[in-house]
């Protein structure tokens, strides 16, 4: 068996005993073909990219044959890459501005598709970080999903990387409970079990499935 897919069921493992209903997406930016095929073929369903043009180099024909694959848009989602992204990802991770789930709304009509998506939050307030600010989220929410119409699904962030993750997590399920969604995507490799008592349903896992990237 190959090693990422070992490195999944070990995480599989050790998740059930919380909670066996969570998506684990496996996060294979910066590895190639080579590297995602023995996941792929042993049936995983979920991928995460956080670059579109990285993706687009990548997913296009392994989609196009097992059409059961769901690939996650993790990163940074700039305007003008939307009318690509949309076509090729099922779920984005990270909208949190009005310029693009504005855009994502036009782009999804024009070829008749609706992406599952969250708001990404800046849960530690940080200066450099994407993500709406905890204070906007109820106006933002109601904007996207009235105005624009998106199957806003859940939140989303990115804890500050520094500190212990348990007390935003604790938060942004405080957050979604308030908003009334459904889904949280939090929780990375070193993180998730934590992530996963308050609740997280996508963990977004690279190394500890693929290995370290350079
Ligand atoms: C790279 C990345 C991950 C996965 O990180 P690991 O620590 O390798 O598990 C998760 N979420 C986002 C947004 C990422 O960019």
């Amino acid at each position: 068996m190959h090693n990422s897919v070992k490195n999944l069921l070990l995480i599989k493992d050790q998740i059930e005993k919380y909670n066996s209903n969570i998506d684990i997406i496996a996060v294979s930016k910066t590895f190639n073909q080579n590297d995602i095929m023995p996941l792929v073929e042993f049936g995983h369903m979920h991928f995460g990219e956080n670059k579109v043009q990285e993706a687009q180099d990548k997913w296009p024909k392994i989609k196009m044959q097992n059409n059961n694959i769901n690939l996650h848009m993790i990163g940074k989602l700039q305007t003008n890459k939307v009318k690509f992204a949309v076509k090729l990802f099922d779920y984005i991770h990270s909208v949190d501005n009005i310029k693009l789930a504005k855009k994502i709304a036009e782009e999804q009509k024009k070829i008749n598709r609706d992406l599952k998506i969250f708001i990404q939050i800046n849960i530690g307030n940080e200066e450099q970080k994407s993500g709406i600010n905890k204070s906007e989220l109820k106006e933002f929410y109601l904007k996207c999903s009235k105005e624009y119409r998106l199957n806003i699904i859940g939140l989303m962030c990115l804890p500050p990387s520094n500190k212990n993750s348990v007390l935003y997590f604790k938060e942004m399920e405080e957050l979604n409970k308030f908003i009334g969604l459904k889904k949280l995507s939090m929780g990375m490799s070193a993180d998730y079990l934590d992530a996963i008592k308050y609740g997280s349903s996508h963990i977004r896992i690279g190394s500890k499935i693929f290995g370290s990237r350079n």
